[in-house]
């Protein structure tokens, strides 16, 4: 098994870098934010909760989140291992995280960090937006997820830094040159 955390800022390629991660590894690809996507779309009770959040850039609350996880985990089993993308995005996700899979006998082998300068992010997300129809791709909500990122989610880079999990990976350039990069540290590590 082999779990990999792929982590950045909003609009920092996480999606795309999962699903080429996902194709060359056979590893399952969950995303957070798809799974909120698909809650608010079921209208479900938790969906109800996430979309009001969602729309005005604001996290879901942590065991929100994490009983979808946890809930998706069960009803999606894996024999090589997963990419979670979108989670952890606060340091209580990152333990629950590891508690999860430690519960397995499993753990997250590497977190990868896309980094992206700020200007480039911004373009990105309002391109996005022209296209996404999602309610939080508008320039006020892309500052507030900004900001979040930073205040909230950074500091589940040290989490990992501190247990030797961490890698940097920069995605200022093309999905191609980042996917290299990508598959030289995982090259490097697995197995
Ligand atoms: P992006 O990385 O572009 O922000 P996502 O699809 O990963 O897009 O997430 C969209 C929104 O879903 C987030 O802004 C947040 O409101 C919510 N969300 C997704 N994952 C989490 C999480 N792990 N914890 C809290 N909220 C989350």
């Amino acid at each position: 098994m082999f779990n990999i955390v792929i982590f950045g800022a909003p609009g920092s390629g996480k999606g795309t870098q999962s699903d080429l991660i996902e194709s060359k590894y056979h590893l399952k690809h969950i995303s957070t934010g798809e799974l909120l996507r698909s809650e608010i779309e079921r209208d479900s009770e938790e969906g109800r909760i996430a979309n009001n959040l969602i729309s005005k850039g604001n996290l879901v609350p942590d065991d929100l989140i994490i009983g979808l996880l946890k809930k998706k985990i069960e009803s999606s089993p894996s024999r090589t291992g997963y990419i979670f993308d979108g989670f952890p995005r606060t340091v209580a996700q990152a333990e629950a995280l590891d508690k999860m899979l430690s519960e397995r006998g499993e753990k997250v082998n590497v977190l990868l960090d896309l980094e992206v300068n700020e200007k480039i992010l911004i373009e990105r997300l309002l391109n996005r937006g022209k296209t996404s129809g999602r309610s939080d791709d508008n320039l006020d909500t892309i500052k507030k997820r900004l900001q979040i990122y930073h205040e909230v989610t950074m500091p589940v880079m040290d989490y990992y830094k501190k247990t030797d999990r961490y890698r940097e990976v920069c995605n200022n350039t093309t999905v191609a040159g980042c996917f290299e990069h990508v598959v030289e540290i995982l090259d490097s590590i697995h197995r």
